[in-house]
C-alpha cells in the first residue's frame, strides 16, 4: 500500500521506516529542509539503536523516500499519517498547531478518498475537529476518513516496539477506513499482536490514559522511596516484593529523579487539562505531576546534603539524555539538575555517551558554568559530587576506586540506584542512593 507519513521526528521516521519494512511503498515528509537532506542522505538526525539499518535497508530497495512537500505525500498515497508534535502549550493543554498546519496542507490537496490518520498524541475530540478542519479547507467535494491510531513506542527502543508492540489501537467509525487501517497492520496481526478496534474518541483516550497511569506508578514509588529513606526500608526489595503480584506488575517501579522526555510531561499536563475543561478534575494525575516536580527537590537536597553545599563546587553529572539509549533530552531530569546547581553557584562537568551535543544546545544559555567530559572518568576529575541522573548500562559498572581516585571529595548520589551500593562505599564514596536507606554511607 502507498504511505505517506507527515513528520519525521521519533515516531514519523520510526513508524515509516518500519511500515516500508513491513512491505508497503512509504513517504516521508518534514517540513525541515536540512532534515530531510540528512535523511536523504541515509543519515538518522538522532539517536536510535537499529533505526538507521531499517532506513538505508528500505531507502535502498525504494520503498521509503523523503520530501518536504505534504503535496507529494498526498498525491501519492492513500492513507496519510500525522506524526507531527504535540508541544505543551502554556496553559498545559496539546499544542495542535503543527497538527491544525498540515490537516490544512493535506486538506488543500485532496483530489479523491484518502484516509487521515492521527500518530501524533492529541487530545479527545482532535478527530472529530480535524474532520471539520478538512472538510472545511478541501478544494474539492472528495470522501476521506479520519483516523486515531495513538503510538506507544518508547525511545531507546523504538523499533522493536513498533515490529512487537504490546497492542496496536485503531479509532474509527468507518468500516472501509477500518479495513484499511488492518490491511496496513497486517504483519502484525499474523503475529498475533492485538489490536483494539475502537472509536476515535476512545482511541484518542487510551493513549493519555496508558500515559498517565506509567507517570502515576513512577511518582508512587518515588513517593515510596522517599519514606524508604526516612525508615530505612529498601525500595528495591519493596518493589521487587510489590512487582511480584501479578496485579501490580514489576515494571515502572523504579525509583529516580521523576520521569522526563518529551512525552510524560507533556501529556499528563494535556489530560489535567481535559479533564479541566470537562469538569471532571483528573486528581490523581493532578497529583503525579506535583509529586514529579518535587522529586527534583529531593535530588537536589540529597546533593546539597552531600556535597556539604554547591557553592564554588564542581559537580559530575553522569547521564544528559532524558533515559539511557537515547540523545533526547527534552524534559530531561539531569538538565533541570544541571541548571539548579549552576542556580546555587556550582559548576557541572557532564557526561553522557550519546547526548552530549544536544545537551549543550539546550544549555547553551549556561555558557562555562558546564563542561563537557568525554567520559565519565574525565567527568569525575577534580570533582566536589558526582550525581548519576541516566541509567546507561556503563554506570553499573563503573570502577569505583578508579573513581574515587580521581574526585576531590568523595560524594556520590545516585538518583538512577545502579551503583553497587557496597563497592561505592568499600571505595570511600559518601553514598546516597533513592529510598536505599540501610545501603546509604
Ligand atoms: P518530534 O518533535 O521528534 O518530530 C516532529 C517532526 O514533525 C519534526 O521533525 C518537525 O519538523 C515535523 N513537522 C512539524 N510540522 C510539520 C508539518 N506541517 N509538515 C511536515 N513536518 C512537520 O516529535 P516526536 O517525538 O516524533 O512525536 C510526535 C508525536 O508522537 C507527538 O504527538 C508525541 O506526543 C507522539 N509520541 C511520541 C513518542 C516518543 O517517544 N517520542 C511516543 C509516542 C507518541
Amino acid at each position: 500500500m502507498n504511505l505517506g507519513v507527515i513528520g519525521t521526528g521519533y515516531v514519523g521516521l520510526v513508524s515509516g521506516a518500519c511500515f516500508a519494512d513491513f512491505g508497503h511503498s512509504v513517504i516521508c515528509v518534514d517540513s525541515d529542509a536540512s532534515r530531510v537532506d540528512t535523511l536523504t542522505r541515509g543519515e538518522v538526525p538522532f539517536y536510535e539503536p537499529g533505526l538507521a539499518e531499517i532506513v538505508k535497508r528500505n531507502a535502498a530497495a525504494g520503498r521509503l523516500r523523503f520530501t518536504t512537500s505534504v503535496a507529494e505525500a498526498v498525491d501519492g498515497a492513500l492513507v496519510v499519517f500525522l506524526a507531527v508534535g504535540t508541544p505543551q502549550s502554556d496553559n498545559g493543554e496539546a499544542d495542535l498547531s503543527q497538527v491544525d498546519a498540515a490537516a490544512r496542507e493535506i486538506a488543500a490537496r485532496l483530489d479523491g478518498y484518502r484516509v487521515i490518520v492521527t500518530k501524533s498524541t492529541v487530545p479527545v475530540g482532535t478527530g472529530v475537529r480535524l474532520r471539520e478542519l478538512i472538510a472545511a479547507h478541501r478544494t474539492k467535494p472528495v470522501a476521506f476518513d479520519v483516523v486515531s491510531n495513538p503510538e506507544f513506542l518508547r525511545e531507546g527502543s523504538a523499533v522493536n516496539d513498533f515490529m512487537r508492540p504490546d497492542r496496536v489501537v485503531i479509532g474509527t467509525s468507518s468500516d472501509q477506513a477500518a479495513a484499511i487501517m488492518r490491511e496496513i497492520y497486517r504483519p502484525l496481526y499474523l503475529i498475533e499482536t492485538p489490536i483494539v478496534m475502537t472509536d476515535v474518541e476512545t482511541s484518542e483516550t487510551i493513549k493519555y490514559a496508558s500515559n498517565a497511569f506509567l507517570a502515576v506508578k513512577i511518582s508512587f514509588i518515588n513517593e515510596i522511596a522517599n519514606l524508604c529513606d526516612r525508615t530505612g526500608a529498601d525500595v528495591h526489595v519493596v518493589a521487587k516484593g510489590m512487582g511480584l503480584d501479578k496485579r501490580i506488575g514489576p515494571k515502572f517501579l523504579h525509583p529516580g529523579p521523576g520521569y522526563g522526555g518529551s512525552c510524560f510531561p507533556k501529556d499528563t499536563h494535556a489530560l489535567a487539562a481535559i479533564g479541566r475543561h470537562r469538569g471532571v478534575t483528573q486528581r490523581i494525575v493532578e497529583t503525579a505531576i506535583e509529586v514529579n516536580r518535587a522529586q527534583r527537590d529531593v535530588v537536589m537536597d540529597k546533593l546539597r546534603q552531600a556535597a556539604g553545599g554547591l557553592e564554588g563546587k564542581v559537580v559530575a553529572v553522569l547521564g544528559l539524555a532524558f533515559k539511557p539509549n537515547t540523545s533526547d533530552v527534552r524534559e530531561s531530569p539531569a538538565l533541570d539538575i544541571c541548571r539548579r546547581i549552576v542556580a546555587e553557584g556550582g559548576r557541572v562537568r557532564g557526561f553522557d555517551p550519546v547526548a552530549a551535543t544536544e545537551a549543550a544546545h539546550a544549555l547553551a544559555d549556561l555558557a562555562d558554568g558546564v563542561q563537557y567530559a568525554n567520559d565519565a572518568y574525565e567527568a569525575a576529575s577534580g570533582a566536589d559530587a558526582l550525581v548519576v541522573m541516566t541509567e546507561w548500562n556503563e554506570f553499573r559498572s563503573l570502577d569505583m576506586a578508579r573513581l574515587k581516585s580521581l574526585v576531590r571529595c568523595a560524594a556520590l548520589v545516585d538518583a538512577r540506584n545502579v551503583v553497587e551500593p557496597e563497592a561505592a562505599k568499600r571505595a570511600g564514596f559518601t553514598y546516597v542512593a533513592m529510598g536505599r536507606g540501610q545501603h546509604q554511607a
